[in-house]
């Protein structure tokens, strides 16, 4: 399968994948290099991407945006109140989970946020594997770093339920910052250089510290703040002409959903301009009750609503800086990537605590996409890659908790934070019988508010004391998986047992290692014999076994939902089929009349051109009235029906095109 990457944005979404060439970005339907993250419900399909967009302001109450702050989101956690404030349609508690509530098949159906990225997934599948007329099968999807466990295992559920297989989840800046080391040529070969990346997308914003020469890249430190971005300067301006309005034209557009919708649109937009001139019209008709609106900001009032926000953004900076142990003056560039640091007056303050210029070496919209494919391409069988190592850092400490047996502790902090990832741990502990050993996080207060601290847990069975001990050694190799993914890989009973040993002598140290070596060396004099001692050494004596229960969906649960998908995309494609057949329909009405009147016109019968006359009336009516939501194959009956005549009559037309272009050719030949 092509490998492909996947920046899922909160406000929109880029798709790059892997070819021989390089790292190509993926156009949509309607050509745009990145696709708006909505989902939109109606009585007949979805709507998912452009078309949701298109269909949002009429829509609202069925459309779903900001689908990666929900992701596994907890309903009891403080950020599902503050989400409910940027939805548009219902967010409710399902299982725990914040879940849409929508109607659909004119239906009320609740899909969980899992499901819900599923959706938007499939369809970035669709659209690449269009694109590209390859098989779309292998991803790497690009998270927020502050995503935990649970929510890193609902990105990867969302990816089987759109049947594609996650290869890794990976950092979204870590994901730029590999494009970063990979793409540059000039990087040093020996001390590397020290870049903070920088992103502020659409509701949230990173910092990454990394290390990065020729071919390989350190992340030393990231931090976050998980409420920064471009929504809340729109929600800000929103909020200013709200109340503007309120006194100018005395309408109240909180309390009106479409006409604040439509505010926070423009209020984008306004935004966007501010970037490009310090004063900007703000305009809207009709925004409600048949108001229209008119007024304008100027780039300092918008700096002055959103100064609370700029006056925190050192702190993700400095937070980032200590975890790296560096200071700012030891960082060798800054790179800034994300759409909100178009903003004049973030830059200016990034700069200023950076105290250095910006640098905009990556694209700004597509690096974390075109670093998502090269990872996807790295585990790719075949397709090949320039070599390169990179190694990401954990942003919250696990610690793996068991039952106290003959062991001193209970517990240990396997992987703390700022620890490097992928890596993997060997615990022993001294067990009398099976045993259930849990992973969950050191600091739950660490964490991002409503995070539950449990990551998995592991039955593991099959523990024997040896005869004559008190307990049984167990190995537990435990990972934090290229994904960031805590795992325990294998567990598995050793024994201490005597075995023979060679005896290395100082000189043979680093010549023969084993004794075939030795052997085989003719000038060996007697002397040199390898000689044996008897030592006692723990050695694998049997495999345990491990039973893991964690926050991955269950298998029944992500069949079913792959199967609801698999449904729901095949009425989507009816709809969209159905349609394509009335349009057709519709356009043969309208070619068939002009050529009947017009170049079939002598190939007819008086009698034929009146029936197909009156069909073509008929079938015209028919599609105005009940033929206009009709099914496909009813439209395709229709067509047939003209079609039948239609195509005589065609027939007998070409036929004497034909003849005329032979009496032409034959003429010529002459
Ligand atoms: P996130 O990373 O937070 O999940 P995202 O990746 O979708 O979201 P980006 O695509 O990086 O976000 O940035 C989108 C944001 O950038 C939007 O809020 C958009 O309005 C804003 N933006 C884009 N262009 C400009 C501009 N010229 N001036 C100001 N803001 C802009
Ligand atoms: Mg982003």
């Amino acid at each position: 399968s092509t490998p492909f990457g996947v920046d899922l944005g909160n406000h929109s979404a880029v798709v790059a994948v892997a070819k021989n060439r390089g790292i190509d970005i993926v156009v949509n339907e309607v050509s745009n290099r990145s696709t708006p993250v909505i989902v939109g419900f109606g009585t007949k399909n979805r709507s998912i991407g452009e078309t949701g967009k298109t269909q949002q302001t009429s829509n609202l109450k069925n459309t779903v945006d900001n689908l990666k702050r929900i992701l596994a989101l907890n309903a009891d956690s403080p950020d599902f109140e503050v989400e409910k404030k940027y939805f548009t349609c219902s967010l409710v508690d399902k299982n725990g989970y914040a879940a849409a509530q929508v109607r659909y098949l004119g239906r009320q159906e609740e899909f969980t946020s899992v499901q819900l990225v599923a959706m938007y997934l499939n369809k970035l599948k669709d659209i690449a594997a269009k694109e590209t007329k390859g098989n779309i099968k292998d991803i790497c999807l690009a998270v927020p770093v502050w995503y935990t466990e649970q929510q890193r295992r609902a990105a990867a559920d969302a990816c089987h339920i759109a049947g594609l297989n996650p290869v890794r989840v990976v950092n979204e800046v870590t994901a730029a910052a590999v494009g970063y080391g990979v793409f540059k040529t000039d990087l040093p070969e020996d001390e590397p250089k020290k870049v903070a990346f920088v992103d502020i997308g659409h509701s949230s914003y990173t910092v990454s510290i990394g290390a990065v020469k020729k071919g390989e890249l350190k992340i030393l430190g990231s931090a976050y703040d998980k409420h920064f971005g471009g929504r809340d300067f729109d929600k800000a301006i929103a909020e200013h002409f709200a109340d503007e309005f309120k006194e100018k034209y005395k309408i109240d557009i909180r309390s009106n959903p479409k006409g604040y919708n439509r505010v926070l649109v423009a209020a984008e937009k306004l935004k966007k301009v501010l970037s490009a001139n310090s004063q900007a019209p703000f305009n809207i008709e009709s925004v409600m009750n048949d108001v229209d609106v008119s007024s304008q900001l100027t780039r300092e009032e918008l700096e002055e609503m959103v100064k609370p926000l700029l006056d925190r953004i050192h702190v993700p900076i400095e937070k980032a800086l200590e975890v790296a142990g560096l200071k700012v003056e030891d960082l060798d560039s800054v790179e800034v990537i994300g759409g909100c640091t178009r903003v004049p007056s973030v830059k200016a303050r990034l700069s200023e605590v950076f105290g250095k210029p910006l640098s905009f070496t990556l694209n700004q919209d597509e690096a974390i996409a075109k670093g998502a494919a090269f990872i996807c391409a790295m585990h790719s069988p075949t397709l090949r890659v320039r070599p390169f190592k990179f190694e990401d850092i954990n942003s919250f400490s696990v610690t793996y908790y068991w039952d106290k047996d003959a062991e001193d502790t209970d517990h240990l902090e396997v992987f703390p934070k700022g620890g490097v990832f992928p890596s993997t741990k060997l615990i022993t502990l001294y067990r009398t019988s099976d045993f259930e050993i849990e992973a969950k996080y050191t600091h739950p207060d660490q964490l991002p508010k409503g995070t539950r601290p449990e990551i998995a847990k592991w039955k593991i069975s099959g523990v024997e004391v040896p005869e004559g001990q008190d307990s049984a050694i167990c190995k537990l190799k435990v990972r934090n998986d290229p994904s960031g993914f805590f795992t325990i890989e294998s567990a598995y009973l050793v024994e201490e047992k005597e075995v023979k040993e060679l005896i290395e002598k100082p000189e043979a140290k680093t010549e023969a290692k084993s004794d075939e070596k030795s052997e085989d060396k003719p000038e060996d004099k007697p002397e040199d014999e390898p000689e044996y001692k008897i030592v006692k050494k723990l050695v694998k004596t049997k495999d345990l076994n491990i039973e893991y229960e964690g926050l991955a969906l269950p298998k029944d649960v992500l069949d079913e939902f792959f199967e609801q998908e698999g449904k729901m995309v095949a009425e989507d494609k009816l709809v969209a089929e159905t349609e394509d057949r009335k349009n057709a329909l519709e356009e043969y009405i309208y070619e068939l009349r002009g050529k009947l009147e017009d170049q079939y016109a002598d190939f007819a019968s008086p009698e034929e051109k009146e029936k197909l006359s009156k069909m073509l009336m008929d079938t015209e009516e028919w599609l105005y009235d009940e033929g206009d939501d009709s099914t496909k194959a009813k439209y395709i009956a229709k067509y047939e029906e003209l079609a039948s005549i239609g195509n005589l009559i065609k027939g007998r037309y070409n036929a004497k095109q034909e003849e005329l272009r032979q009496e032409l050719r034959a003429k010529q030949e002459a």
